[in-house]
């Protein structure tokens, strides 16, 4: 069916059930599509130009597509600019185009507005430019690398490539279980409805300074302590060589992604045999491992994870990189008022601004969005 000159294409957010700071250490990680999702509104033009708009941001951003690199456009409109670059690099002519942005993706709340956007734009293109890459599993995972390099390269956040992989790869009823080291995935059915759960998603519209910084400082960490011990990154390391031949901060850093690869294979172990309440235990060790030994939480993300605990939570932990965004929790459907009111009250007796909160259930990945097609 032709698509109209005009229509929409989408990408959801998401968040990472666990496996937490694993994806640039070649390890493995456990994300699902949530149904908050990016709209992009895209037609081709043939000048040359890319003009960008979104109802987040004001104004209209205007670069010849020949320009696009690390410094031009800048600012937001580099995460669509970049996905033309990309896709430009790997040989496909992308003429012009105009993009306009609309999302119920809350942004920069550790939700992956970026890549929902990044894959919103990399879905138009597939299927504008006739790439066919949507129809299958291996062109998705192409057009999420691409993705992935528009926000290293000309966004220039030094990201891993999960958050791409699962806005393309997603499906709903499911998460992706997906090794970082080549791209590997299977989906792994997550209904925890089905067993009288549900998922809660707590934004605590926390924003620390530094967080850029801090980011980079433990990929930096880790790279440093896999040389240390002669692998090429931490996903071949020994648990034991970790303890025996890392000291201090290195050892912690090292720690916490070895065992957190560890606990995502018993997550999808667990998820395997319906075993809901092991898999709650993993999210509580997931949130302990990264505050203690990977120090990348922060007091309100500790205030959701302990009040929802506290309220009857079978697991909470924080998801993301840390240091402000998202948490969630995993609970019993009859518990769902008394926890979300236990999360509000303690940040109400903290004096923390009120998060936002809102039950999920996994969704689809990238694609047309029907009800737009001619
Ligand atoms: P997250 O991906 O967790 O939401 P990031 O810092 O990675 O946080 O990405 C957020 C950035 O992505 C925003 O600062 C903005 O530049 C861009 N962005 C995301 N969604 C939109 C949108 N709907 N409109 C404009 N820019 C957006
Ligand atoms: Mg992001």
């Amino acid at each position: 069916m032709p698509l109209d000159t005009a229509a929409t294409w989408s990408a959801p957010g998401r968040v990472n059930l666990i496996g937490e700071h694993t994806d640039y250490n070649d390890g493995l990680v456990l994300p699902i599509a949530l149904p908050q999702r990016t709209h992009a509104r895209v037609s081709l033009r043939d000048d040359g130009i890319l003009e960008v708009s979104s109802t987040a941001a004001p104004g209209v951003v205007r670069v010849p597509v020949a320009q696009i690199g690390p410094e031009a456009p800048g600012g937001w409109a580099s995460y669509v600019a970049g996905v033309v670059w990309a896709l430009r690099g790997a040989g496909h002519d992308v003429p012009g185009l105009t993009v306009h942005i609309t999302s119920d993706v809350p942004v920069g709340a550790g939700l992956s507005s970026s890549a929902a956007l990044e894959c919103s734009v990399a879905a138009a293109l597939s299927d504008l430019l006739g790439l066919g890459l949507l129809a299958d599993d291996a062109g998705r995972a192409e057009l999420g690398r691409l993705c992935q390099l528009a926000e290293n390269e000309v966004a220039q956040a030094p990201t891993g490539g999960m958050d791409q992989a699962i806005a393309m790869r997603g499906r709903a009823g499911h998460a992706l279980f997906l090794d970082c080291r080549d791209g590997s995935a299977r989906q792994v059915p997550f209904d925890p409805e089905a067993h009288g759960l549900r998922l809660l998603v707590v934004d605590t519209r926390a924003k620390h300074a530094l967080v850029d910084g801090q980011y980079a400082a433990r990929r930096t960490a880790c790279i440093e302590a896999a040389q240390t011990l002669g692998v090429p990154s931490l996903r071949s390391a020994d648990p034991a060589d970790v303890e025996a031949r890392l000291t201090g901060t290195a050892r912690q850093r090292a720690r916490h992604v070895v065992t957190e690869i560890q606990r995502v294979r018993e997550c999808v172990e667990a998820l395997g045999h319906g075993d809901f309440a092991r898999v709650g235990a993993t999210f509580v060790a997931s949130h302990e491992s990264l505050r203690d030994d990977f120090e990348v939480s922060c007091i309100e993300l500790d205030t959701v994870v302990d009040a929802a605990l506290g309220a009857g939570a079978w697991g909470a932990r924080m998801t993301g990189g840390g240091f402000g965004g998202s948490a969630i929790a995993l609970l019993p459907a009859a518990s769902a008022d008394a926890v979300v009111a236990a999360v509000a009250e303690a940040f109400d007796l903290r004096g923390f601004d009120p998060p936002t909160a809102f039950f999920v259930a996994p969704g689809p990945g990238a694609g047309a969005d029907l009800a737009e097609r001619g």
